[in-house]
């Protein structure tokens, strides 16, 4: 049973956002600054933000030649060329809110290493630079195949290279903690290690349930919108959408001395990736390896993976140089049936971000300002 004090001040709120990853993060504070009077409530499962955002490589990317090339196989020129752009404003808006320095955000070079049955894709690095010009203004891709020697990569793994003049990286774990720190600035109230249940809609308003193991029974939390960001964990709260979760593999090296490359790097249509952080080598992907094991929610190891990222550290990224891995661990995307995230009023109370993919990193920030927006349009229909 509650207090009078719990029920008069924990109870009711103008906003409840479920999951408190970078898109339910960016979406209390997109709230919090277009209402500042209003109560923003942010529930998260966790003891931290636990699905993609905080286990993520890091990649500020949009898209390496070869994935565009497979994209354009299953969607238009124009969806792939909205896809791109959307990534595009979705970081610039991250760099914006944030400051490059609080997300530790770096341009050291993004590259995609192609094999020798790859190589044409340099055919199409033209067709792909006019495609895209519109939205940067500048040729997005060109070939380096003077750096492969230098940073020291097999030549298994890498006949070519092409540079992604469009892309950066950042610090995921500075990125996160500046969100959380610059959402508690703005009054935002996190809870964490709270799972919503479920919801029940009423007219213009929402009730959240959620679980108090303490006071040994279910809390019912109020609010006038709701909305779920909870990517890959999204089919608990709303089952009928068409969300597949996505394992992705990591792993990350003790520090090497003298590394001989710097940057972020793709291969294999964007399946695998590695970059240099903290002088030291992060690796992740291979889902491609095991679709059927890595669609799951489970944060474990997949063995033959970890084991085949090993190979591919030992044999291709790093030849010749002795290797310690220092920690592994696996995150949960969400993808669907289109690679367009879901965003999605769906009833006069309850709206939606989530389905991130792979490129949440670009987009999430986007999704939320889009997702607010709609809750405004919303709410100011109500006035
Ligand atoms: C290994 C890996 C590498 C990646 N690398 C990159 C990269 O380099 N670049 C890039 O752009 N993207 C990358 N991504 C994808 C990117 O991390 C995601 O697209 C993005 O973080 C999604 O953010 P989100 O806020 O939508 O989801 P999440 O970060 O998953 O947040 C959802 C939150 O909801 C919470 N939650 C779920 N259910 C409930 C509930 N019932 N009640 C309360 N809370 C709940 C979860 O605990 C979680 O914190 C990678 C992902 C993984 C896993």
């Amino acid at each position: 049973m509650l207090s009078y004090w719990e029920k008069s001040y924990f109870i009711t709120y103008d906003h409840i956002i479920v999951g408190a990853g970078l898109v339910g993060l960016s979406v209390a504070i997109e709230l919090a600054d277009r209402y500042p009077s209003h109560r923003v409530l942010l529930l998260e499962r966790g003891w931290i933000p636990s699905g993609a955002s905080t286990r993520n490589a890091g990649f500020a990317c949009m898209g390496s030649a070869s994935e565009l090339l497979d994209d354009l196989q299953h969607m238009s020129e124009e969806e792939v060329v909205q896809l791109f752009e959307q990534r595009k404003n979705g970081l610039a808006l991250l760099r914006q809110r944030m400051g490059d320095n609080a997300i530790g955000y770096q341009q050291n070079g993004s590259y995609e290493l192609l094999r020798p049955h790859e190589l044409g894709v340099l055919d199409h690095l033209e067709y792909l630079n006019t495609l895209l010009l519109p939205i940067i203004g500048e040729k997005a891709f060109s070939i380096c195949n003077e750096k492969i020697q230098p940073f020291g990569f097999s030549p298994r793994l890498s006949t070519a290279m092409v540079a992604n003049h469009c892309e950066g990286e950042l610090n995921t774990g500075k990125m996160m903690q500046s969100l959380l720190r610059l959402a508690l600035d703005k009054k935002i109230e996190i809870k964490t290690g709270i799972a919503v249940e479920r919801f029940e809609e009423e007219q213009s308003s929402v009730t959240v349930i959620i679980n108090d193991e303490i006071r040994k029974e279910p809390i019912e939390l109020r609010a006038k919108t709701l909305c779920i960001c909870t990517n890959a964990f999204t089919k608990h709260l709303l089952p009928q959408e068409f969300v597949t979760p996505g394992r992705g593999q990591v792993l990350i090296t003790q520090p090497i001395p003298h590394l001989p490359f710097k940057g972020i790097f793709h291969f294999d249509k964007g399946y695998y990736y590695f970059r240099e952080i903290d002088g030291r080598i992060l690796l992740g992907g291979g889902r491609n390896r095991d679709f059927d094991t890595e669609t799951t929610t489970e944060m474990t190891f997949n063995d033959n993976i970890q084991q085949h990222l090993e190979t591919l550290l030992n044999e291709m990224i790093a030849p010749n140089i002795p290797i310690e891995i220092a920690q592994r661990w696996s995150g949960i995307m969400a993808f669907g049936n289109s690679k367009q995230p879901l965003v999605k009023q769906f009833s006069q109370s309850v709206f939606g971000a989530f389905r991130m993919g792979g490129m949440g990193v670009a987009l999430g920030s986007l999704s939320a300002q889009q997702i607010a927006t709609l809750m405004q349009q919303e709410i100011e229909s109500r006035l």
